[in-house]
């Protein structure tokens, strides 16, 4: 979102002309910004053999998908839902990774029968794997290489603590297993969690995953998963693509010399493609001056923005009716009844009722970690592409959020715990 001549405009298009047109709340992204970031990336990387797999848990709607791909990238998913979704916004089965954590089994088998390629992350996995499938389908494994990337440890999946991933130390299990299985182990994987600051982090993870590479002759590709940062609040640090990039580069060029098959390098970026290409545009319900602060109340809150009460994370704020207003501190709240706090002590041009805010910053785990609790409705999405907006998906309404309940005999339906 960019201020120009005095309104505040998305993709060319003025923001208060989408809010006016799609109401409020509604989550705007910019296909543009989406193009930069994954141009960015490939920038970074070019030269080295690389693939990059949008993690698609932070933002699934399908036209969003469709742009992705079109921009030349593959797909991240870690449910069998996420896989079909991807399918269905036309990415190949061979484009698609499959990272899924505690599913069932059946799960693996679904995803194996799709032909996508597949990550296990567990022994118990990995056996029974091996004993339905032998060497007939390629995994790919997730090690934990018990690394703490940044400092928030509710994003971060390295850690010894962690549920994610099979520890490093158990590489001499795993290749007990592949050998008695026969399987054919063509990627190895870690994602360390989200949040990488240094690309020091990302050097020893590489490094780590190259150690035990040497165990696996047949790897098409080693997968360093995400980590890159945007940056949020204004004196944020963002990850540095290019020296990474540069670092990387020469690190995997020696290894593949002494390789019989050259390995891909494969990431995995969710926030970096979009979490600066999405708005959250709602609307001031009140003002409320109470003994200790200015409440600006909003029509939105945890149900469709839960980042800054899950995580504490921090959310520009733009007036969008108000660009140029004279600044007073607010505090600006949800209208869920849990308090649902955007933000503490914010600089705003002065907010009247009815005025249109911006969440900056939102399109990662915005939508997609919506909900519809205290029974509200979520919000309708944009996508502005070529100049134009689009919405890509309408508000719900009470008929969506009643739509699957009914009463029906037990003995009379048949379960389906997997969409098929
Ligand atoms: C969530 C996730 C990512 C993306 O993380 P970002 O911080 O959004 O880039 C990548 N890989 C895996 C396995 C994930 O679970």
């Amino acid at each position: 979102m960019e201020l120009r001549g005095g309104a505040y405009h998305i993709g060319g298009v003025q923001a208060s002309r989408i809010a006016e047109l799609a109401g409020t709340p509604v989550y705007v992204y910019d296909a543009v910004v989406i193009g930069r970031q994954a141009k960015r990336l490939k920038k970074a990387f070019k030269g080295t053999p690389t693939r990059f797999m949008y993690a698609c848990k932070a933002l699934t709607n399908l036209a969003v998908l469709r742009h992705v791909r079109s921009l030349g990238l593959g797909l991240d998913t870690v449910s069998i839902e996420e896989v079909l979704i991807g399918l269905k916004a036309g990415y190949k089965p061979e484009e698609i990774l499959f990272t899924p954590n505690m599913v069932p089994f059946e799960e693996y088998r679904q995803a194996a029968k799709l032909g996508v390629e597949i990550n296990i992350d567990s022994i118990p996995v990995l056996e029974r794997f091996g004993s339905e499938y032998g060497g007939s389908v390629p995994v790919c494994i997730r090690i934990n290489p018990h690394i703490m990337a940044g400092g928030n440890e509710r994003i971060s999946t390295g850690h010894i603590d962690s549920k994610f991933g099979i520890s490093i130390h158990q590489l001499r299990h795993v290749e007990r297993v592949v050998k008695t299985y026969g399987l054919r182990v063509d990627g190895l994987h870690m994602h360390t969690g989200s949040d990488i600051l240094d690309t020091e982090v990302f050097m020893r993870a590489a490094e780590l995953l190259l150690e035990c590479a040497a165990l696996f002759p047949n790897l098409r590709f080693l997968d360093l998963g995400s980590g890159f940062k945007v940056p949020y609040k204004p004196e944020d640090i963002a990850t540095d693509v290019e020296d990474l990039g540069q670092r990387l580069a020469a690190r995997i060029q020696a290894f593949n010399a002494e390789r019989p098959v050259p390995v891909e390098l494969w990431f995995e970026p969710g926030k970096f493609l979009v979490s600066e290409a999405g708005v959250l545009l709602v609307s001031a319900s009140l003002v409320k001056q109470t003994t200790a602060t200015v409440f600006t109340g909003v029509n939105s809150g945890l149900n469709h923005l839960i980042r800054p009460m899950l995580y504490g994370s921090y959310h520009g704020i733009a007036n969008i009716s108000r660009p140029e207003g004279r600044k007073r501190i607010y505090t600006v709240v949800g209208y869920i009844c849990e308090t649902d706090t955007f933000a503490w002590d914010r600089q705003l041009p002065e907010v009247q009722e009815g005025d249109v805010l911006a969440f900056l910053n939102a399109g990662a785990y915005g939508y997609s970690m919506a909900s519809n609790y205290n029974s509200r409705l979520r919000p309708a999405e944009v996508l502005v592409k070529d100049g134009k907006a689009v919405l890509v998906r309408r508000r719900e309404s009470l008929e969506d959020l009643l739509a699957t309940q009914e009463e029906a005999d037990l003995e009379t339906v048949t379960a389906a715990p997997i969409p098929a």
